[in-house]
């Protein structure tokens, strides 16, 4: 498709004023600040619907999501997936050479997807696709006008798609030691670490410290709350449980009360309430490593942006929305990382997606924080979507909960892996409202349950469903199809049992 010039397509104003060189402002319908997932899905949407939008990105396109997100995390658990299989296969009879893992060969691996991936999120292929791509930082000048590298932008709306980087938390004396986080070397493993700690438990942390760990390096988890604490308590259970059986020292819900340089390393002093550790009940206990990860959660990219001068509010966990996301500036939305909920580039797509609509169409599209299915890409994998157990009670008061466990899978016995269940909450009339599963491939088995709670789908929806056998995927029938789902009521079984008299 043939494109105009930014003159043509914007009609190219003088208004907003500033500086030699910044005159001519950009008009666009929408400008996004981001090139992440978030902001690539808001610019790609706004732009197959015709509407002229610009993309403002400072650093490199795809994000933090792909410098040191999903994509590098995700090829290093798939590294230590192949090992893990590969560890396995004499159970199968298949006998491979002594494993060996070779960390530098692991690292060009993960280069190699990360640059294959941002080839189709480069500026050039988002230009084709009809975005105007800016590359420079946006801050705003006022209500109406942005700062764009060399250019001003006075669109008609914004969405800011910022997102956030890493939170370094107060822990006495962390300032005094070398550390990195995902952000700054977090996948350089160029040098083999004697042994790794990882402060942070949550989902990111944990595929972190398995990972590792499969591929050789000695690892200690340390968090001051519990592990996967957005989870499902009893499935998240399972992920720690199987952790430690792979010889990770996961340390929960201790007090840090220092962090110090030691010969060869840190040293972490810890007291606290670990059940697994009989000498942390009362007195302090040290936890000695060479190298240290910070995987503690994130903060929102908001210094820079000039918020006060448009009017926009904002805290520490985010930019402050509305349930369309809206921010305290009528003309401004915000998505993704850079407003308060769990870090996930699903759900910046997501609400990318609910964003420019509400501004296409002038018509509420509103968040829902429970449409967006939560993954720890461990394994076993850990994935939900919709309520959990303890929110529907809250919410529903008597809700019916179903179990299932994967032992019972006959897929899961052909591949030697049946740990793991799933658990579904529905409501009294049967409605499905949350769904979340423990075991291998979660989050892929986890995609019919994100249909089903985003249509309000019924449980006799989920019995009815035909899969292939033997697949995991089955497991989603039987769950519903228990008798405590409640799918035969009485009035049926009374016509079972009429009709049977006719012989
Ligand atoms: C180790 C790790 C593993 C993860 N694994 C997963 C996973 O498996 N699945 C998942 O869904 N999520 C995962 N995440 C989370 C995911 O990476 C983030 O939620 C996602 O990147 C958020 O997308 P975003 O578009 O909101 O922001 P980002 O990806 O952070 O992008 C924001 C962009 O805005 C730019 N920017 C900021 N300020 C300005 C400005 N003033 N002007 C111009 N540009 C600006 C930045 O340079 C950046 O490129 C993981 C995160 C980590 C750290």
């Amino acid at each position: 498709m043939a494109r105009g010039t930014d003159r043509d397509r914007f009609g190219i104003s003088s208004r907003g004023g500033g500086k030699a060189g910044m005159a001519e402002a950009l008009t666009p319908d929408i400008c996004v600040v981001g090139g992440g997932p978030g902001g690539i899905a808001a610019a790609l949407a706004a732009a197959a619907e015709g509407v002229p939008v610009v993309l403002v990105e400072r650093a490199g396109m795809g994000g933090s999501d792909l410098a040191s997100g999903t994509i590098p995390s995700k090829a290093l658990v798939a590294a230590a997936g192949i090992y893990e299989a590969l560890r396995l296969g004499p159970v199968f009879g298949v006998t491979a050479a002594p494993l060996q893992v070779n960390l530098g060969k692991v690292r060009e691996h993960i280069e190699a997807v990360t640059g294959e991936v941002s080839a189709g999120v480069s500026a050039g292929r988002l230009t084709a696709l009809g975005v105007t791509v800016i590359a420079g930082e946006a801050r705003f000048r006022d209500r109406r006008t942005l700062s764009a590298g060399e250019r001003l932008v006075r669109p008609r709306r914004v969405i800011l798609a910022v997102g956030s980087q890493p939170s370094i938390p107060a822990v006495p004396g962390l300032d005094t030691v070398e550390y990195m986080t995902p952000a700054d070397g977090g996948f350089d493993l160029s040098r083999k670490p004697a042994h790794l700690i990882i402060l942070g438990a949550d989902r990111h942390a944990l595929e972190l410290a398995q990972a590792h760990n499969r591929l050789g390096i000695d690892t200690t988890v340390v968090a001051e709350g519990p592990a996967l604490a957005d989870d499902d308590p009893e499935l998240a259970a399972l992920v720690v449980d199987r952790l430690r059986a792979e010889g990770i020292r996961v340390r929960l819900n201790v007090r840090i009360t220092s962090v110090a340089r030691r010969k060869g390393g840190i040293r972490f002093l810890v007291t606290g309430t670990d059940e697994r550790d009989a000498n942390a009940a009362g007195g302090e206990i040290a936890v000695d490593g060479s190298h240290l990860l910070v995987v503690a959660g994130r903060r929102p990219n908001v210094d820079d942006l000039g918020l006060a001068a448009a009017g926009i509010q904002y805290d520490g966990s985010g930019i402050a929305v509305d349930r369309q996301l809206r921010t305290t500036n009528r003309r401004v939305y915000a998505i993704g990382d850079a407003v308060a909920g769990p870090a996930s580039a699903g759900r910046a797509e997501y609400q990318a997606g609910r964003a420019v609509n509400s501004i296409l169409y002038r018509w509420p599209f509103p968040d829902d924080p429970g449409a967006v299915p939560a993954v720890a890409f461990t394994d076993p994998g850990l994935a939900s979507v919709g309520l959990s157990e303890g929110e529907a009670r809250r919410r529903h008061g008597d809700v019916r909960t179903l179990r299932f466990p994967f032992v019972e899978n006959d897929r899961a016995l052909i591949e030697r892996l049946p740990a793991g269940a799933i658990k579904v909450v529905a409501d009294r009339r049967g409605r499905i409202l949350g769904a979340a599963i423990v075991g291998r491939d979660a989050a892929e088995l986890i995609v019919p349950w994100s249909l089903a709670v985003a249509n309000r789908l019924p449980l006799s929806a989920m019995a009815a469903l035909v899969t292939p056998h033997p697949t995991r995927s089955g497991i989603a029938r039987r769950v519903a199809a228990l008798p405590e789902a409640g799918l035969t009521p009485g009035w049926r079984r009374r016509i079972i049992e009429l009709l049977r008299k006719f012989g």
